[in-house]
């Protein structure tokens, strides 16, 4: 492709409305443009590298035994009501109605269309087991699209499911699933971490996701570096940092005057004592039921934790002292000590520990050496603390470590709960009606893309990884009004087309510096340069897009010597 003739400008100003590097260079250097808020256009550039990241997906989906179906985007709404998942996807879901005034739904993701699919065209277990894919474009009404390509209400992805008669079948598919995921991450050239993951209140098993670490990212993940464990923060177990053992005998509940001391940071720095010493009162809005939340002061509440074990749709912060008062608590100096007529949930942290400081349930007061279970009784005692930096690991006792990332795959186990609301069975050997056995498993392609670039940048620009640059060459003529300059770049950029290698020709009559700052802000794996003073030795100038230094290569090895670059690359 030529750039006189090219669809799509690089920008030479920085995009103001950027929030991560790969949303400023995608806009940089003109491969995506917004629409609306969450929705954007791919330009040649940007649709070039996503066709192959979509094809080395379906390469290593085909591999373990896949099938590429496609289902429709728009279904009706009914199907989402018996399953429950327009109320467990709320505002999230967009919905229209069409002109017989009858709802439909434009599907954030497949399950139900294909469990309905499956359930149409399997009886026996000889039909069993199945892997289904597809690549198609879905619909989130995200109330905070972010990021460029990151978070957005309209992008493709890849969503594949597995059907199959017993757990252990399913367990192949996962781990088969799991296997083609880091094949693609490898030849993406992303070093993607496999973490537990949170599998939510629909009754999963296993769920995994792969976070590419970064800084920009929105999970946080934590790690131990003794013996391999990883889990998202929404996940993570860890063992809750021991009580000093020297006051294991329960003083007397004694009151202590704390006027205007609201905080735990300011009860512990009032009172002199650690904040693994007080307990900490916290509220919640659980399906619009007041939950009162008792926690060691130095641990914080685990807001997925505590939503599958209320069960509950939606949880909320009461974070106004109005909203807390409002539920007959005292904001500031609330206690499980006396309280009574509100449900009640612990963290089984209050059990490490004794004679703890705790709110009095008036105000400017608290108590000292509150003791459980002499001084109270929660409801409900439970782990939903969220594990931190530095608390052991629940293995093997080494310190966690924490690390930001973005989510860039997700698979899950789902067990039995589409097919059994939706009839999806099979008969077994012993002619036994049974509801098959699911697991589902996504990746965005567009987020991908963006993973890619956020993992492969430099100040300059993109370093595409050869698998999926848009272009593997860059060809760049200096001094194109020059007869000899522009009938050697022209015979070179024909020979290399014709060896089979993508090249983008750059033929502008531009300077140097633009052209040399084109090339590196589009980043593709290959700059070949000719120019009149390379041409008085015959030679053109051969740079790998991550190397300083360029080679000198002679006009007619340059198409061989690109050929055994590039492919040198690839194998690394
Ligand atoms: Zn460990």
């Amino acid at each position: 492709m030529r750039m006189t003739r090219f669809f799509g400008k690089t920008l030479r100003e920085e995009p103001a409305e950027a929030e991560t590097a790969s949303h400023r260079l995608l806009l940089k250097s003109g491969m995506i443009r917004q629409v609306a808020s969450g929705v954007y256009s791919y330009l040649p550039l940007a649709w070039r590298s996503l066709r192959k990241i979509e094809a080395i997906i379906r390469e290593e989906m085909d591999a373990e035994g896949g099938q590429e179906v496609r289902m429709p985007a728009l279904q009706p709404q009914e199907l989402w009501e018996e399953t429950g998942r327009k109320e467990a996807f709320g505002q999230s879901l967009f919905t229209l109605k069409d002109r017989r005034e009858r709802f439909l739904v434009m599907a954030p993701t497949h399950e139900e269309a294909i469990t309905l699919l499956v359930k149409a065209n399997v009886r026996s277990y000889r039909d069993l087991p199945l892997l289904l894919y597809q690549i198609q474009t879905k619909f989130r009404d995200e109330a905070r699209p972010r990021g460029g390509l990151i978070r957005v209400r309209e992008f493709d992805m890849k969503d594949a499911y597995s059907f199959d008669a017993d757990d252990e079948g399913l367990a192949r598919s996962y781990e088969a699933m799991v296997r083609a995921y880091k094949n693609i991450y490898r030849r993406c050239g992303l070093p993607a971490v496999q973490v537990e993951a949170d599998s939510g209140a629909i009754g999963g098993k296993d769920s995994h996701e792969f976070l590419l670490p970064t800084e920009s990212g929105e999970d946080v993940m934590l790690q131990c570096p003794g013996c391999g464990y990883a889990a998202n923060a929404e996940r993570a177990e860890s063992v809750k940092p021991p009580q000093p053992q020297d006051e294991e005998v329960p003083l007397p509940l004694g009151v202590v005057h704390t006027p205007g001391i609201k905080t735990i940071e300011e009860l512990s720095a009032y009172l002199g004592v650690s904040k693994s010493k007080t307990l900490k009162a916290v509220f919640y809005s659980s399906d619009g039921q007041a939950v009162f939340i008792v926690i060691r002061g130095d641990l914080e509440v685990n807001e997925v934790k505590l939503k599958n074990l209320l069960h509950c749709r939606e949880l909320r912060l009461l974070a106004t002292d109005g909203e807390v008062e409002g539920a007959g608590l005292v904001a500031g100096w609330a206690s499980p000590v006396g309280l009574k007529g509100v449900f009640t949930v612990a963290d089984d942290s209050i059990k490490q520990g004794s004679n703890f400081v705790v709110g009095a349930n008036r105000p400017d007061y608290h108590l000292r050496n509150a003791c459980y279970p002499r001084d109270f009784q929660p409801d409900v005692m439970a782990d939903i603390a969220l594990a931190q930096a530095g608390h052991a690991c629940r293995r093997c006792g080494t310190p966690l470590e924490s690390r930001r990332g973005v989510e860039i795959g997700h698979v899950f186990k789902l067990g039995t709960f589409f097919t059994e609301r939706l009839g999806a069975a099979y008969l077994d050997r012993d002619g036994v009606q049974r509801p098959i056995i699911m697991g589902c498993y996504g990746i965005g392609v567009g987020r991908l893309l963006a993973a890619v670039i956020e993992q492969n940048h430099d100040d300059k620009g993109i370093l595409f990884p050869p698998a999926i640059a848009p272009y593997q060459a860059h060809l760049v003529a200096l001094n194109v009004d020059d007869p000899q300059v522009s009938a050697a770049a022209e015979d070179l950029y024909l020979r290399l087309e014709r060896a089979g290698l993508e090249v983008l020709y750059d033929d502008r009559q531009e300077t140097a510096g633009v052209k040399f700052n084109d090339a590196d802000l589009l980043g593709f794996p290959l700059r070949i340069v000719v120019s009149p003073r390379n041409l008085k030795q015959g030679s053109a100038e051969v740079k790998l897009r991550h190397e300083k230094e360029a080679q000198m290569v002679s006009m007619d090895e340059v198409v061989e010597r690109a050929k055994a670059t590039l492919q040198g690359q690839k194998e690394e």
